[in-house]
């Protein structure tokens, strides 16, 4: 992943620093945090050249800022609401996240999009409450498998990102992850060259929208079955700036293993 011209014009792959964040879902009991220290304690005194975050579920989100003091590893929410308080049960806001520690939340996850009817108007709503309250709004994106099949693959992309990305978003406070839906959790991933596709796409709009400067400072990460013996590959393909991880992410020896693409051999 080299700073340079690509092969249709002037648009340069992201001079940013890649991140490599884990989503653990609806995972883990305390006992689980044991996983966060040991990936503390590995990360220790390696000069990483990327970012590393853990969004471990809500009730876990405090206790692992605590045992997370002092280390590189950032701690992120999996979900916020669009208000910063009120008569909303069962639901935390962008604050409430950043009260706490955490500095990331993901927003549009495409379990929330499809098993909680979350369009993308709200998830842009949702991305603007993460920048109002100072977090770095992880903003997922990707297609379904049948929208594939049927070429729609661009098309869809687009419109999430024409429609999800706030306007206002701040580059410094925004990550776009690329997670075709088909993908997570299957064990099966696209082409190289369908990723490059796509992220390049990404970079695109993020250049229309923003202008380049801002555009390069977005990182763009692929999701969907990336683990240690396939990270290498998608890591390196043009405009991929880092892995949104699940599975891989919730043992630290995997998940290392995904990250350790970014330490120096
Ligand atoms: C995810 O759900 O964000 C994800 C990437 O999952 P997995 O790595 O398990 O496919």
């Amino acid at each position: 992943m080299s700073v340079g011209q690509t092969a249709d014009g002037d648009l340069r792959v992201s001079a940013a620093r890649p991140i490599v964040i884990g989503n653990w879902k609806m995972n883990g009991l305390r006992e689980q945090l044991a996983e966060i220290r040991l990936l503390a304690g590995m990360l220790e005194g390696i000069d990483l050249r990327c970012d590393v975050a853990i969004c471990p579920p809500a009730t876990l989100i405090s206790s692992a800022c605590e045992a997370l003091e002092g280390s590189v590893v950032k701690v992120g929410g999996q979900d916020c609401h669009t208000e910063p308080a009120g008569a909303y049960t069962g639901d935390i806001s962008a604050e409430m996240l950043r009260d706490i520690g955490a500095e990331l939340v993901i927003v549009g996850h495409s379990e929330r999009r499809q098993r909680h009817g979350e369009t993308d108007a709200i998830v842009c709503a949702k991305a603007s409450a993460a920048h109002r309250a100072g977090l770095c709004a992880v903003i997922c994106i990707g297609e379904s498998e049948e929208e594939r099949e049927q070429g729609e693959t661009l098309a869809v992309i687009t419109r999430q990102l024409r429609e999800s990305v706030p306007e206002t978003a701040p580059a410094d406070l925004t990550i776009i992850a690329y997670e075709p839906v088909w993908a997570i959790g299957s064990g099966r991933t696209p082409t190289e060259a369908e990723i490059a596709e796509v992220h390049l796409t990404v970079r695109r709009f993020l250049a229309e929208r923003f202008g380049e400067a801002a555009a390069q400072e977005v990182r763009i990460l692929y999701g969907g079955s990336m683990k240690p013996s396939n990270a290498r590959s998608i890591l390196a393909i043009d405009h991929v700036d880092g892995g949104l991880v699940g599975q891989a992410s919730l043992q630290a020896r995997d998940f290392l293993g995904i990250i350790a693409e970014f330490a120096p051999c």
